[in-house]
């Protein structure tokens, strides 16, 4: 743990300016629109240790895989997202000293993240090292509204003296990931140009050849007032700069104004985006940075308006959870089905920013929730898009006949992980891709989704578990061989029963499936027969004899699923006998004794009654909670989110808390110490869901919406928005009653503790405890 930031509800705040934490709050301190995010790094020159990172949505490079030992049917190359060219960048020098803040001396320094309105602040006061004092004030954002705009205020006084400041604000193409496998830079630079204040950069990612052109303009003001100066101008191959001297006298404000736009060739034809470039850049600076600001900030009370949770008694969880929210909002937007959810989003480069199972198995939930049908409906489309590529993929895997296998990793439907673990064996990725048109269907009550787009995806999954299932004679059972759970602690296992669970069910879920759009549009069904290829008599009964004949490991004796075949073989110790110095476990074993040993990275077995908790009654999941979270170490995000819903539906509150602490504040406290790699954006929508699922209890089962709000004594209060099928609601828990509002949308029934309720307009449910 490193816990340096202060608690306030609504601001993330670093009080002090301390080198070594520098990295992490580039991480914290990150700002994002969806269309692009930067981290928190200086605008001035920072002469000390820093990860650079602006990154654009979309635009990413293919790396040569690089490893040890290759394997046939390894992908060649791993898809990173890109560390983009620098706009943010504002040299500062004062009579020649250049401002860097490794050098001086400074005080009274504050950054701070705004959540509610999304912007970036930071002040200080630097001694250089000649002794001249200024203080700085800094904000900047990325526009919410203008989702290719950032722009940046920077405004800084001569406190002992009167001088010389040169103000030098440029555009740096000629970056690097830190991650390149070959230590190589990925762009190429295409063109720039620089005139006065303003100017421009186009750069061509190797390989895949997207264009972004970034261009910027400055403006420097005194007194409120624009002064008329001679810019001196640079330029290399991939950099453009623009520069002014100007006399300050001492405690004289001077304002710097930057703004600067990203537009890529995925949203430009190529042939015009510098010129579209240009007039978006034009119309940036017409608005002028108040009314840019002032829109953003009404963008930002908007998501607000319609996803805020309130924690009353408890400003760490408040802060904790507000984190999440905000950063995930900052991701995806969800106004493009080209795009996804990076594990670390745009705040680092580690997991190459691409889609991982997470996205359905975790972030769904989210954006559905709080973002409206559509945001989740394009989640969906994009790997609807994929299909194809699922397919080859598959194909160099071995398999035929339509079947699909999902990337475990990817940004543009081809799996680019390479590590044979994971990339072959991981296949349980494709149930989270058939669950979460499940889930959205169940959340929505949009079924056209199935003949729509559904269905293929549906049958092309199914397909590819008829052919990786093999029949045991001696268990007289259908078996899946050589595969990895959730649990990344144990490969090549056989029988994982959440694997084996998710196969059984797929196909179960694709043949109602079927008959839905057989049904209810058997003109759409015939053309999708055919287009499929779809043999419906002998493909569904061969999908009906693995249902009804599919092996799930179990101890009887214990009242257990087994995570996988063996699993009673092993050294049955728990992680509560496990000497804390020793953990995680995997910053201190060998790899193989972490394989060999009962110790279970995130939710495994638990997952599987997540996801299916209707399919089992409460004792089974008590007691399968029981016996894996007392051998479960959350050494991944993902995991204590899972546990705690589990935990708050078995009445544990007290657990439930516990782990729910766990997973909030685990960028913001540094947990693993790792968080100056990037932030954990795919697990803050678990953290999101221990509230609304876990101490909520909100489900939709059948076609109604349950509550079963439990509350941590910690807490005097907590309320959270859901949306459901065009409804907003609003549910607030107190120790003493539970209130839901309709914010939006027709009355509904809802279920809150096994009772019926209507809710209207003007008809709050209330239910004193
Ligand atoms: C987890 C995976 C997850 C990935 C990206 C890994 O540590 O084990 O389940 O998909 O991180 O978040």
């Amino acid at each position: 743990m490193n816990q340096y930031l202060k608690t306030d509800e609504w601001k993330i705040i670093e009080n002090g300016f301390n080198p070594e934490n520098h990295r992490a709050s580039e991480s914290i301190f990150s700002i994002g629109n969806g269309n692009m995010g930067q981290r928190a790094n200086f605008e001035e020159k920072y002469s000390g240790s820093t990860l650079q990172g602006s990154y654009i949505a979309g635009v990413y490079y293919p790396d040569k895989t690089r490893v040890g030992w290759w394997k046939n049917g390894y992908p060649e190359y791993y898809a990173k997202v890109l560390n983009a060219a620098n706009w943010i960048g504002i040299q500062i020098s004062i009579d020649g000293e250049e401002l860097d803040l490794a050098v001086c001396q400074t005080r009274e320094f504050i950054r701070e993240l705004n959540m509610k309105e999304g912007t970036l602040k930071r002040s200080f006061v630097a001694t250089m090292p000649s002794g001249k004092e200024i203080k700085a004030d800094i904000i900047r954002f990325v526009s919410m509204v203008d989702k290719e705009a950032g722009a940046i205020r920077y405004q800084i006084t001569p406190l002992n003296f009167s001088g010389k400041i040169k103000v030098h604000a440029y555009i740096d193409g000629d970056v690097k990931n830190e991650d390149s496998n070959y230590n190589e830079k990925f762009w190429n630079g295409v063109n720039k140009g620089v005139q006065g204040n303003s100017g421009f950069v186009t750069l061509e990612t190797k390989k895949t050849a997207f264009q972004v052109c970034t261009a910027m303009n400055l403006k420097i003001l005194a007194n409120g007032k624009e002064l008329q100066l001679n810019f001196e101008t640079d330029a290399t191959t991939k950099y453009i700069g623009s520069a002014a001297e100007l006399n300050v006298q001492q405690k004289q404000e001077l304002t710097i104004l930057k703004y600067a736009v990203n537009l890529s060739s995925e949203n430009h034809p190529k042939a015009q985006i510098e010129k579209n470039a240009q007039d978006v850049l034009q119309r940036v600076i017409e608005k002028g940075f108040d009314t840019l600001l002032t829109e953003h900030i009404e963008a930002w009370a908007k998501k607000w308006e319609d996803s805020d949770i309130v924690i009353e008694g408890d400003p760490a969880a408040q802060q904790g959870i507000r984190f999440n929210i905000f950063q995930l909002h900052q991701t995806y937007t969800g106004d493009d089905p080209r795009l996804n959810i990076g594990p670390k989003g745009f705040t680092g480069e580690k997991y190459g920013g691409s889609t991982y199972w997470d996205t359905e198995a975790y972030c769904l939930s989210f954006f559905m929730n709080t973002a409206g049908h559509h945001v989740a409906k394009n989640l969906l489309v994009y790997r609807y898009n994929h299909l194809q590529k699922a397919i080859e993929n598959a194909e160099k895997l071995g398999f035929s006949d339509g079947a699909a296998l999902y990337p475990m990793v990817t940004m543009n439907g081809e799996e680019c992980h390479n590590e044979w673990e994971i990339t072959f064996e991981e296949i349980h990725r494709n149930g989270a891709i058939a669950y979460a048109i499940y889930n959205y269907i169940r959340h929505t009550n949009d079924k056209d989704y199935l003949s729509d787009f559904g269905l293929e995806v549906l049958v092309a999954i199914a397909r590819f578990w008829k052919q990786r299932v093999n029949f045991s004679e001696e268990k007289k059972k259908f078996v899946i061989l050589g595969v990895t759970g959730p649990n990344e602690y144990e490969n090549n296992v056989n029988n994982n029963w959440y694997t084996n669970f998710i196969a059984g069910w797929c196909m179960e879920y694709t043949l109602e499936s079927a008959e839905y759009v057989k049904k209810s549009n058997p003109v759409r069904y015939k053309e999708l027969v055919q287009k499929m290829n779809f043999d419906e008599a002998r493909e569904t009964t061969d999908w009906q004899n693995i249902i009804k004949n599919m092996y799930y490991p179990e101890d009887n004796n214990l009242g257990v699923f087994l995570q996988q075949d063996g699993f009673m073989d092993k050294e049955q110790i728990l992680v509560k006998d496990l000497d804390p110095k020793i953990r995680p476990i995997n910053q201190h074993w060998s790899w193989d004794r972490i394989l060999r040993s009962v110790f279970i990275k995130q939710a495994d077995v638990l997952q599987g009654l997540y996801f299916f908790e209707h399919k089992f009654d409460l004792e089974t999941i008590k007691k399968n909670y029981d016996f894996y979270e007392a051998r479960t170490v959350h050494e991944s995000s993902l995991s204590p989110c899972v546990h705690s819903i589990l935990a708050a539906k078995t009445g544990n509150i007290e657990k439930a808390y516990e782990l729910y602490l766990r997973t909030s504040r685990l960028d913001l406290d540094d947990y693993n110490r790792e968080v100056a790699e990037g932030l954990h954006i795919t697990s803050m929508a678990g953290t999101w869901m221990s509230i609304v699922e876990g101490f909520g209890g909100m489900r939709v089962i059948g076609d109604q919406l349950h509550f079963n709000p439990l509350i941590p004594d910690e807490w005097s209060s907590y309320s959270f928005h859901i949306r459901f099928r065009g409804r907003l609601l609003y549910v607030t828990t107190t120790h003493n009653e539970i209130t839901i509002r309709l914010v939006r949308g027709e009355k509904v029934n809802l279920v809150v503790h096994g009772k019926d309720f209507e809710v209207d307009k003007n008809r709050d449910v209330i239910l004193k405890k």
